[in-house]
């Protein structure tokens, strides 16, 4: 059975470890400490040494009781910063941070619900298959701990990340698509009061570009954006370089693909009517997923919460997760709410409820 206090007791652990991405350690050492307490084999990977962070992810594989569906579930151990010197104070059956920090429930809060599953598993007086926990690192950083992630003997039928804002009962069925643009505008530096017809403003050559270039919301699947823009060294020179960063975004790989290419143009443009030059170089940080409701991964999250009384709420998100990375890998995943808000802020909580709900809907996940 969950025990709410128990999982309260692991969340507020949690939190107060200091563990920003790549500097996952000591909170992937309180995970295997706590699994291996239990009996059951944490395995951590070779991703934080390929990745140049202190903690590799952490894979723990609990044994079926009885023949059943096998089920991956996910969650990152790292937490954007401020993150350093967390105290969670519960108030009026909410916890938040008391200080001038995030809360790091994004995402604990899954780290929590998951460490509770196992505890109620160890008992072994549960019916179930095959469950595999996978605790990852540097998910904020680019999902770079999931991309490193071998999954490949892993044989899954259902796979849930636990690493979305909003209510348990929150499923994230549609998430994007992204292609980042990074463009160098390269003019001609000249005296701008002396020679300016000697230069060639590479400001200039970024401002055409940016004035045609359809920004913002494009449609309902479909966001794009320019981030960044620097350039120039003084008032007096005719700038020679600007570099600006891009995105966008769609659920739809081929809209993503007619806004790619009608940024790129715009960029091409800026250069041609200048006579600057642009070097445009676009990667694809990570793909985008869609199942519908009659996906069976959505069908069992949708008929578990149901019997537990929860409201199931199918959402398309706008961001990514490593939700992204495990359907690109094949394995068909889509992302939970965890019961957090305000997420990345001074402001995020959590409600107790939410953290023993989001226990109970694992255990019943599982449940044979
Ligand atoms: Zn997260």
């Amino acid at each position: 059975m969950v025990e709410d206090g128990r999982v309260v007791r692991i969340f507020e652990n949690l939190v107060k470890i200091y563990s920003p991405s790549y500097k996952e350690r000591f909170v992937a050492g309180y995970i295997k400490g706590y699994v291996e307490a239990l009996g059951f084999l944490a395995y951590e990977d070779e991703a934080g040494k390929a990745l140049g962070g202190d903690a590799g992810n952490v894979l723990v594989t609990i044994p079926g009781t009885a023949d059943g569906p096998c089920i991956l579930f996910a969650a990152h151990m790292d937490t954007v910063e401020p993150s350093g010197g967390i105290e969670p104070v519960i108030e009026d059956g909410v916890i938040k941070s008391k200080g001038d920090t995030i809360l790091g429930a994004d995402d604990k809060a899954g780290v929590a619900a998951m460490l509770e599953l196992i505890s109620v598993l160890e008992g072994k007086l549960l019916r179930h298959g095959p469950v595999h926990l996978a605790f990852t690192i540097a998910e904020e950083v680019g999902l770079e701990g999931a991309k490193h992630l071998d999954l490949s003997d892993v044989n899954v039928d259902y796979a849930y990340v636990l690493d979305s804002n909003g209510p348990v009962g929150t499923v994230v069925v549609g998430a994007p698509y992204q292609d980042s643009f990074e463009v160098e505008y390269t003019g001609r530096a000249a005296h701008a009061g002396v020679a300016p017809e000697l230069g060639i403003n590479a400001i200039v050559a970024a401002s055409k570009a940016i004035c045609c270039m359809n920004i913002g919301r494009i449609d309902e699947d479909t966001t794009s954006n320019v981030g960044t823009i620097e350039g120039g060294r003084a008032g007096n020179i005719v700038p020679a370089k600007v570099n600006l960063l891009a995105e966008a975004r769609s659920i739809d790989p081929a809209k993503l693909e007619k806004q790619a290419h009608h940024m790129i143009e715009c960029f091409k443009k800026g250069a041609d009517e200048t006579g600057a030059e642009v070097n445009i170089k676009r990667t694809r940080p990570y793909d985008g997923y869609l199942h519908s409701e009659n996906d069976p991964v959505v069908k069992k999250v949708v008929d578990t919460m149901t019997k537990l009384g929860l409201t199931p709420r199918l959402i398309k998100s706008g961001g990514g997760s490593d939700t992204n990375v495990f359907n690109a890998k094949g394995i068909s995943t889509v992302n939970l709410g965890m019961g957090a808000e305000d997420v990345h802020t001074d402001d995020e909580y959590v409600p107790v409820q939410e953290l023993a709900n989001m226990a109970q809907l694992l255990v019943e996940l599982v449940k044979i």
